[in-house]
């Protein structure tokens, strides 16, 4: 007997019916003798609708109470879940993430799981329940309810696997795996059979939202292998694991891309020390999250600096910037928006040679232009034009025979 773990997103249980294809799919598992767990998401939109209606009644809602009214969405979902089991005839009990066990931090809306403690999971499961947890949220110490970041039932799913040790964690979505680019953005994308947590998190962390990028960091720390496959079907996913010898073998393992960037250039800022301290310790202070920098060389003792963000944050940097663009002495700040990341990420980078530059010709071959590079040992990323990410990331992906034809 195993005892196994299966996560259910959005789109999985967007409906009735889809909630019942949950309930026979895990009872199926059961009757095959093994123990099961499920975690489910909200129902597929139920996330994004509260977030707009909280914005309907305030400008600038509390994230504690944030947390109360988003944690409701999969809350009803794991109600539904179970009463479908029951109505098929099996025992099912469900439960909410503090009921599980699941401690976290206090930072609202983006809590970190600090404990689990998994008693009442496993108690329910000896006595012969399905047991069905709420994704994306547990509580704090002192019992407020708090949720994990957007796509956080990834992360419930393999921290709730680890606690229980279970022999097996299936991640469930309407993709059949981790595919070599976003199947909605190159058609010809092939799924790869097995990855390592290094690209998984790599790809996660930019734009490839597959997986939450904090459920893969805890995944690779607590040593949690798990498969992503389709809800839809029986075919087999992809396996996130730790690196093997012949994974090395595959340079470029995947393209990922992130659209709503923005890029903000602070200009003739004083060549001194302190002067990038001052503005990126601003800028960490106001809570905004900064992706690619890019100092130029000092030219008559001043330089140029700009960083990459997210849209959304641009407001908030352009707020806390200006008063220390004055302070330091750069003459002005400019912002743009419209622009999008593309990532190429694999192992193997690390050991060939001439990768970037594949990439920068196949981007010039479509005449697409790049604003900024950024390079780490397994990932090389640029940005380009928003308008134009699509045709980019095919002309990437075929570059680097990355197709189903070619794979
Ligand atoms: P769930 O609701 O099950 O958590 P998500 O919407 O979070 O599902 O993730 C699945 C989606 O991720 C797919 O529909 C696909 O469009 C998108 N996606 C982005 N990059 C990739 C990739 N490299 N491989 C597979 N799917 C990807
Ligand atoms: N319902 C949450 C979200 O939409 C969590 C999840 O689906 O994983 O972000
Ligand atoms: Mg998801």
């Amino acid at each position: 007997m195993a005892l196994i773990v299966q996560k259910f997103g959005g789109t999985s249980v967007g409906n009735p019916e889809r909630i019942l294809n949950v309930a026979r799919r895990v009872i199926e598992t059961q009757s095959q003798g093994n123990q099961v767990v499920v975690v489910v998401s909200a129902m597929s939109g139920v996330t994004d609708n509260l977030i707009k209606l909280a914005r309907d009644v305030s400008p600038n809602p509390s994230e504690r109470e944030m947390d109360v009214l988003l944690a409701t969405g999969e809350q009803t979902t794991i109600a539904l879940t179970a009463m479908a089991i029951a109505g098929l005839g099996k025992k099912a009990v469900s439960l909410t993430g503090a009921q599980a066990g699941i401690v976290t931090s206090e930072t609202h809306t983006k809590a970190k799981i600090a404990t689990i403690s998994p008693e009442r999971v496993l108690e329910a499961l000896e006595e012969g329940n399905i047991v069905i947890i709420a994704g994306f949220q547990g509580e704090t110490a002192e019992g407020s309810i708090t949720t994990l970041g957007r796509g956080g039932s990834d992360l419930t799913a393999i921290a709730i696997s680890a606690a229980i040790k279970a022999d097996l964690c299936q991640i469930f979505t309407d993709v059949d795996g981790v595919y070599t680019c976003d199947p909605r953005i190159v058609k010809n994308a092939s799924k790869i059979q097995e990855i390592s947590y290094d690209e998984m998190l790599e790809m996660a962390s930019s734009g490839s939202k597959v997986m939450q990028s904090r459920s893969v960091e805890f995944a690779k720390k607590f040593g949690v292998t798990f498969e992503v496959r389709s809800s839809f079907n029986y075919n087999p996913g992809t396996i996130v694991k730790e690196e093997t010898e012949s994974m090395e073998a595959v340079v470029v393992r995947g393209v990922s891309i992130e659209k709503n960037q923005a890029k903000v250039t602070i200009s003739h800022v004083p060549d001194k020390p302190g002067t990038a301290a001052r503005i990126f310790t601003t800028l960490a202070t106001s809570g905004v999250i900064i992706d690619m920098i890019v100092q130029n060389v000092s030219v008559e003792g001043s330089t140029d600096i700009s960083f990459t963000l997210s849209k959304d944050e641009l407001p908030k940097a352009k707020a806390a910037l200006e008063p220390v663009v004055k302070e330091v002495g750069a003459s002005a700040l400019h912002s743009q928006d419209g622009i999008a990341k593309l990532s190429i990420v694999g192992i193997g980078m690390r050991s060939h040679s001439g990768v970037a530059a594949k990439l920068f010709e196949s981007l010039s071959a479509g005449s697409i232009n790049i604003q900024m590079i950024s390079t780490s040992e397994i990932k090389t990323a640029v940005i380009i034009e928003e308008g134009r990410i699509a045709e980019a990331a095919n002309l990437v992906h075929e570059a680097f025979h990355l197709g189903q034809a070619s794979a």
